[in-house]
């Protein structure tokens, strides 16, 4: 066991911020000894704040429509192997519907950065879904939009926002995206959101091209400084029409050390055992589980489109229907000595 790593481990633990230079340096010194008790400390950390529940989240994936060219993800604007598609609101509604009869207190909107979808429109189908399920949670995942549309739609009743930062060091996210998607206008859209009083996520892909220990470091850091309520992580994996086809996949050990990492760092945090992690290894959700995670996110979207909302290879859960997806990860949950709970689990302080 390296005892730097396990100092600045439990400084963590009692409270203390870390710079950038103390991640960089667990990130790029643990070894397995390390691992086990950072997986350890995360896992206990999470059964006191949530016991051993899971909650789950239904995700619509409404659009495939994207205007953004991300060099990573395999709906951006120029795949044109791509079968586009995007729901109706009706559509929208029904799988809703679906969800609720299934226990879902959580809705979790998720698309392309779609015009269609205009502030006008994305507004009337966060109101209808307000009107007919007042007790459920409205999570949006629909990229960057103004100040005044985020106000709207808040207003209207949405209550959480995924918003990945992606990458925390400038000269990564320049590298990853194209030139007019701006780096400055990802954090500005984070900040207002925060201060609107949504409930955000924030968060990054493990192992994406170019990043290096010194970059995930500056990631925790922001996460650290920023104190969102929900932080996504998962590895990269590549897709093969996108100009990183060739790169090799993140690692799924990289990724289950950020996760354990944040759970400590951010103790009462939503943090889900992410599609991406469970697409590159079958045990890769319940792994997240026991490095400190306590949100799964099922698949709500119709059969229809499954297999045209493909960010990556090798997606988990596209051959499964909503309700097979849901007993699938019931099991793998059940199996590890969790259970699936029914309610909107909100960040509580
Ligand atoms: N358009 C919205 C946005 O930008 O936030 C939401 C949809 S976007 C496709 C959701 C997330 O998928 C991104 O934040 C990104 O981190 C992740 N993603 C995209 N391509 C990926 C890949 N190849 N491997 C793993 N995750 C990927």
């Amino acid at each position: 066991m390296n005892t730097q790593v396990k100092n600045l481990i439990d400084d963590l633990n009692s409270g203390k911020k870390l710079s950038k230079e103390n991640y960089e340096y667990i990130l790029s010194n643990y070894d397995k000894e390390d691992f086990e008790y950072i997986k350890n400390l995360a896992q206990s950390i999470a059964i006191e704040k949530f016991g051993k529940d899971i909650y789950f989240r239904g995700i619509v994936e409404f659009s495939n429509i994207c205007k953004n060219d991300c060099l990573y993800c395999g709906i951006r604007r120029s795949n044109s192997n791509v079968e586009r598609y995007r729901l109706t609101k009706e559509q929208i509604l029904e799988c809703c519907e679906e969800g609720y009869e299934f226990g879902y207190r959580t809705f979790v909107l998720q698309s392309g950065e779609d015009g269609y979808f205009s502030d006008e429109v994305i507004l009337d189908v966060v109101k209808s879904i307000r009107e007919k399920f007042p007790d459920c949670a409205i999570t949006l995942s629909i990229g960057e939009r103004t100040r005044k549309c985020y106000e709207d739609l808040f207003n209207a009743g949405a209550n959480r926002f995924l918003l990945r930062h992606e990458a925390a060091n400038k000269a990564l996210y320049e590298k990853i995206h194209p030139s007019f998607q701006s780096y400055e206008e990802r954090f500005r859209c984070l900040k207002d959101l925060k201060e609107i009083g949504y409930q955000v996520g924030a968060g990054m892909m493990v192992g994406v091209p170019y990043q290096t220990n010194s970059d995930l470091a500056e990631d925790l850091y922001f996460l650290q400084e920023f104190n969102p309520h929900m932080v996504g992580i998962g590895p990269f994996i590549p897709h093969k029409d996108t100009p990183f086809r060739d790169e090799k996949a993140g690692s799924v050990e990289l990724s289950l050390i950020c996760l354990s990492i944040v759970r400590i760092m951010l103790p009462n945090v939503l943090l889900p055992s992410t599609t991406a992690l469970g697409s590159i290894e079958a045990k890769g959700r319940q792994e997240g589980v026991l490095h400190g995670c306590n949100v799964v996110m099922p698949n709500l979207s119709p059969m229809s489109v499954r297999k045209k909302y493909l960010l990556y290879d090798n997606k988990a859960g596209i051959e499964n229907d909503a309700k097979t997806s849901i007993e699938i990860l019931r099991k793998q949950m059940e199996d590890i000595g969790y259970n699936v709970v029914v309610t909107r689990g909100d960040y509580k302080k």
